[in-house]
């Protein structure tokens, strides 16, 4: 009974990003409405310092690892021992993204990518590089040396779902700034606007002198520009920040979703086998459900949702 009940935890988990992908916003950075300078800085208690998300992620690792290992009847630890492993290097890859260059950025996400394909590829009980599915979003590459196919390109449900989303907002009068999507790994559009405009209420969405400057759109972001030079280093801790919501949404896809998505796409006859050769249908992310059901729970706007202390801890 209690594996029923785990799995149908884990289906309610995995589902519900699926319920909510309707809603238009899944992370964003708040600023003060007049100051320069956000408060990214603001996440305090237990859950707050990159040593605790170091330790998330190691977790997350052994136990997804271990996990997959169970499932094909292999011993746990050797798969828990290298998934904890590759958790510090998915939590190095989110730290460089946090404190490194912005030039780094790019190779950060591809380090959050590769700790997580290690992690899976120890629990799949395969060599750690022998299968590397890596974000390029809105595709994912996938790399299998040695076989018939050594490299796959596909297109993330997901992420296409956040380019339509970025689509409609035409109150934020987005452009692709080529610059940051390369150093990305992702479609990065700009607004003019010092603020973005996220509902129906005006040019800008300013709460309490708090504002949304970026966001995060499932494998894409925005971001407000603006003209303001006081404001350049918003900007870039902007940018940094919803770079780390993105090497989330990674973490989540290479660790689960990708693999789920070809489990379900491989089951579903010929039509399920023709789609799998070039879409990814990456809607079973329990990570960022794991997100959403934490921001549920919380009614103070200052304790963060688990997604927004890791990034703001990653930045610290
Ligand atoms: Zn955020």
């Amino acid at each position: 009974m209690p594996r029923r009940i785990l799995r149908r935890v884990s289906w309610a988990a995995t589902a519900l990003p699926l319920v909510l992908a309707s809603a238009p916003v899944s992370a964003q950075t708040s600023a003060p409405a007049s100051l320069p300078g956000p408060s990214l800085t603001r996440a305090e208690g237990p859950l707050s310092s990159p040593a605790a998300f170091l330790g998330l992620n190691a977790w997350v690792g052994a136990v997804s690892a271990a996990t997959r290992a169970q499932r094909r009847g292999a011993p746990l630890l050797r798969a828990a021992l290298t998934g904890a492993a590759a958790g510090v290097v998915t939590a190095a890859g989110q730290r460089l993204i946090g404190v490194g260059p912005a030039g780094m950025r790019f190779a950060g996400l591809q380090m959050v990518a590769l700790g997580a394909n290690v992690a899976r590829n120890a629990g799949d009980g395969v060599p750690a590089l022998s299968d590397l599915i890596l974000p390029l979003y809105p595709l994912y590459v996938r790399v299998q040396p040695g076989t018939a196919r050594p490299v796959r390109v596909r297109v993330s449900a997901m992420a296409v779902r956040g380019l339509v989303v970025a689509a409609t907002q035409r109150q934020n009068r987005l452009r692709l700034d080529v610059g940051e999507s390369l150093r990305s790994g992702a479609p990065v559009f700009r607004s003019p606007l010092p603020a973005l405009a996220v509902g129906s209420d005006g040019p800008g969405d300013c709460v309490e002198r708090r504002c949304v400057v970026g966001l995060h759109l499932t494998g894409t972001f925005i971001y407000a520009g603006g003209r303001d030079p006081a404001f350049a280093r918003l900007r870039q801790e902007t940018l940094r920040h919803e770079a780390g919501h993105l090497a989330q949404f990674a973490r989540d896809g290479v660790l689960f979703a990708v693999p789920a998505s070809d489990r379900l796409l491989g089951a579903g006859g010929r039509a399920g086998r023709w789609m799998q050769g070039w879409l990814v249908a990456d809607v079973a992310l329990p990570l960022l459900g794991a997100d959403l059901l934490s921001d549920a729970a919380s009614s103070d706007p200052d304790v963060h949702s688990l997604y927004e202390r890791e990034v703001r801890a990653m930045m610290r």
